[in-house]
């Protein structure tokens, strides 16, 4: 082991060590710091942060920093098991006990507690307040308690658990011990009650951003969804998706449609058994199923991190729902996508189901629709309205939405509108917007004839537009109040006075084009990064592919989820950097101590069969294939390719003379893979400002612990001799500046 747990102080360096060392990242998520900061300072804290905004190392940092064990409670059984799976993939020592444990494992994670050997418990509520577990806690040194899913305590809130609300016996049991609360829930009401519930001593509250900014937001038309769905997913081949669907029946026939194109697809609703429910859950886990067509039951509970997009099939209910089930999207921080097909038909049915469901709640539910409507017939920045609606306020547009990425341009539309409304009186405002359309196009069905629509002067006046850009001007209009919608006739449509201005001339009015969010979307696979990273992802190519077969093959030896071993994210980094040493791969963002000693050269393998590091086979490539210090292997890569850019790019900015640092933040790169570069380059020849990594005294007392080692000495050695004094790095360029001066 690299690592021996040693003993830390209770320090924010500590903490970001831990968070190198153990998952692989360079730095904390705005807030994460703050957060882990107060907890260390044994005060109970509140965290509000969105699905995938990064909880979980939020209370399992300071966990490992601070004396004692970390006891958790979480309320469902399969994200026990996911997060102390993913724990121990890490290197992090963690158990769960609930009711699916047998007593004789009870005994020994008991016994694994009292020793001291755990950092973090997880138990459910049931058990935590069961007779006696309090008496065997009180025995324990704990250094926390986090309540995950804390909204579980209110019983406003959606997911209420009695159990939960008898967690204040932690407080009145265990008064010294600091609680943290974490949910992405995020109202004022929920947040109050979990305070008071759990007896809080003036928590510091940490309401995070909402905003997930690697999303991109698209909208729909609805129509063919099914040949849209199927194409979407043909352009996205192996990306894990959920398609959200209003009915069970609809689930298994989309799933059988998409079956019948080769895919690996299957349905999940309330109507399954517990069992054909948990395997299908099982299969998408593993990535045995690669998409998933389910009611809104579907994703309680799922820590699936490589879900690459979730498509609504139908209109959600209301904005909670639909960004909670587009949060289940791209958790990894890699870019994900979210696409909602929208028709007005399926706000009338919603509008019928809402109105019957409960009538003490119908203006409410009927209001929070007509937001989620307004949303999906918005002709501006997606991603604004959305944090509006949670009220926050992004001081610009997104530049990861549909709208955004494809801006619709305006024109004078007042003769169309004129059309339209002329249309409307004269089918003396009984007509829907379907008929109106079709009046307006000429069509010659059931409806038009029998209403006799086809005598009408304005029949067929609009035939020259097609169906969908007809709705979206009439969409435009109902939004700008030229027409209304009688919900209690019919759905007919009726002219406003401001539309009867416009009708005879006394006011302009302007539209929005029409386009398709096609465009956007079919930018090539994996070559979209989220707005603010610059970072080109390499999803596409045939190197992330490979990568992403062996994670499965490892996955499925190890018995646990392909996202466990590696995220999407962290692939392809891997698949874009190439990394073939162990300075490199470490440099990778989610490669921690564990997981590079695990899997490390089993990745560095496969990417060297695949053609190697991006430089050629010279003393930089010779030293670059060792796996480690002590490792002078032969492995050398079979193909050489020229200098990939991202060398010369490192070395461009290096020129300027920016700092490893300051190039990193600019490549949005790990500075431990700026630091690989600088290394390779110095090696190929090329100038750097060697003074900035290494001083004249670092290289004499270097040279001087190599001399006294003897001969050539394994850098481990090395390292070993001074004392963990000079990082590898150093030791490297050391090394690499003798050989200079002597000539070699
Ligand atoms: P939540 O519990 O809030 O839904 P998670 O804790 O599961 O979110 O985190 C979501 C993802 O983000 C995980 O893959 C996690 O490893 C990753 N993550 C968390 N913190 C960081 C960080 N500081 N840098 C990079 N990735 C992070
Ligand atoms: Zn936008």
């Amino acid at each position: 082991m690299l690592f021996a747990p040693e003993a830390l102080t209770p320090t924010i360096e500590s903490a970001r060590r831990v968070l190198k060392q153990y998952y692989g990242y360079d730095s904390f998520r705005p807030m994460q710091e703050d957060i882990i900061a107060n907890i260390m300072a044994g005060r109970d804290t509140v965290v509000l942060m969105p699905t995938g905004g990064g909880k979980s190392v939020c209370f399992q940092v300071p966990a490992v920093v601070m004396e004692g064990v970390c006891v958790v409670v979480s309320p469902l059984i399969a994200l026990m098991k996911d997060q102390v799976e993913a724990l121990k993939a890490n290197g992090i020592s963690a158990e769960y006990i609930n009711s699916s444990v047998g007593q004789s494992e009870q005994n020994s994670i008991a016994g694994d507690c009292l020793n001291g050997h755990l950092k973090l418990l997880y138990v459910s509520p049931e058990k935590l307040v069961s007779p006696g577990f309090t008496q065997f806690l009180k025995r324990l040194r704990i250094s926390m308690f986090a309540i995950d899913e804390a909204h579980c305590i209110s019983s406003w809130g959606h997911d209420f658990r009695p159990e939960y609300t008898q967690l204040r016996l932690l407080r009145e049991q265990f008064p010294q011990v600091p609680i943290i609360a974490l949910t992405a829930t995020a109202d004022r009401l929920t947040q109050r009650d979990i305070q008071q519930q759990l007896r809080m001593h003036e928590p510091q509250v940490f309401l995070s951003s909402f905003d997930r900014p690697n999303l991109n937001l698209i909208v729909r038309p609805g129509q063919d969804r099914v040949g849209g769905i199927l194409e979407f997913i043909e352009r996205h081949p192996n990306e894990s998706g959920i398609i959200y669907c209003l009915s069970r029946k609809q689930c298994e026939t989309l799933a059988q449609k998409i079956q019948q194109k080769g895919i690996k697809a299957g349905f999940y609703h309330a109507g399954m058994t517990a069992n054909q429910r948990s395997a299908v859950q099982e299969g998408f886990l593993k990535d045995d199923l690669q998409v998933i067509v389910a009611t809104i039951a579907f994703g309680m509970g799922i820590d699936k991190s490589n879900v690459r997009w979730v498509i609504h099939y139908n209109l959600p209910k209301n904005i909670e729902g639909y960004y909670q089930e587009i949060g289940r999207g791209g958790r990894d921080g890699a870019p994900a996508t979210a696409v909602l097909f929208y028709s007005f038909a399926d706000v009338m049915s919603l509008r019928e189901m809402l109105t019957k469901d409960n009538p003490n709640l119908t203006q409410l539910n009927l209001t929070k629709l007509e937001r989620m409507q307004q949303f999906a017939e918005a002709a501006s920045c997606r991603r604004r309205i959305l944090l509006n609606y949670f009220g926050e306020t992004l001081p610009h547009d997104c530049g990861n939405c549909d709208i955004c990425r494809n801006p619709p341009t305006t024109f004078d539309g007042t003769l169309l509108a004129q059309k339209a409304l002329s249309a409307v009186v004269r089918m003396r405002e009984r007509g829907s917007i379907g008929l109106l359309i079709d009046v307006l196009r000429g069509m010659r069905n059931q409806a038009v004839l029998s209403g006799g629509y086809d005598q009408i002067k304005t029949y067929g006046a609009g035939a020259d537009l097609p169906y969908l850009d007809w709705y979206s001007y009439i969409h435009q209009m109902l939004n700008d109040g030229l027409l209304y919608i009688a919900y209690e006739e019919g759905y007919a449509l009726k002219m406003t006075d401001l539309g009867r201005e416009v009708l005879q001339g006394q006011r302009q009015q302007s539209m929005k084009k029409f386009q398709v969010a096609e465009k956007a979307e079919k930018l090539p696979r994996g070559k979209r990064a989220p707005r603010g990273t610059g970072k080109a992802t390499d999803t596409g190519t045939d190197l992330y592919e490979k990568l992403r077969q062996l994670r499965k093959r490892i996955a499925d030896e190890q018995n646990v989820p392909p996202y466990v071993v590696f995220s999407d994210a962290t692939l392809q980094e891997m698949a874009a950097e190439r990394p073939v040493s162990r300075v490199a791969m470490l440099g990778i963002s989610g490669v921690g101590m564990k997981k590079f000693e695990t899997y490390g050269e089993q990745f560095i393998r496969e990417i060297l069969a695949q053609g190697g590091a991006p430089t050629p086979d010279d003393a930089a490539a010779a030293d670059q294939t060792s796996l480690g210090p002590d490792d002078e292997d032969t492995r050398r890569p079979r193909r050489t390719r020229e200098p990939g850019d991202t060398h010369e790019n490192t070395l461009l900015l290096h020129r300027q003379g920016l700092t490893v640092d300051e190039i990193a933040e600019r490549r949005n790169l790990a500075a431990s893979t700026i630091r690989a570069h600088i290394e390779t380059l110095y090696a190929k020849g090329q100038q750097i400002r060697l003074e900035e990594f290494l001083s004249q005294s670092e290289y004499a007392e270097i040279m001087t612990a190599r001399a006294q080692l003897g001969g050539e000495p394994l850098l481990r050695d090395l390292f070993d001799h001074l004392r963990e004094k000079y990082d590898y790095f150093k030791l490297r360029l050391a090394g690499l500046y003798q050989k200079r001066l002597s000539g070699k």
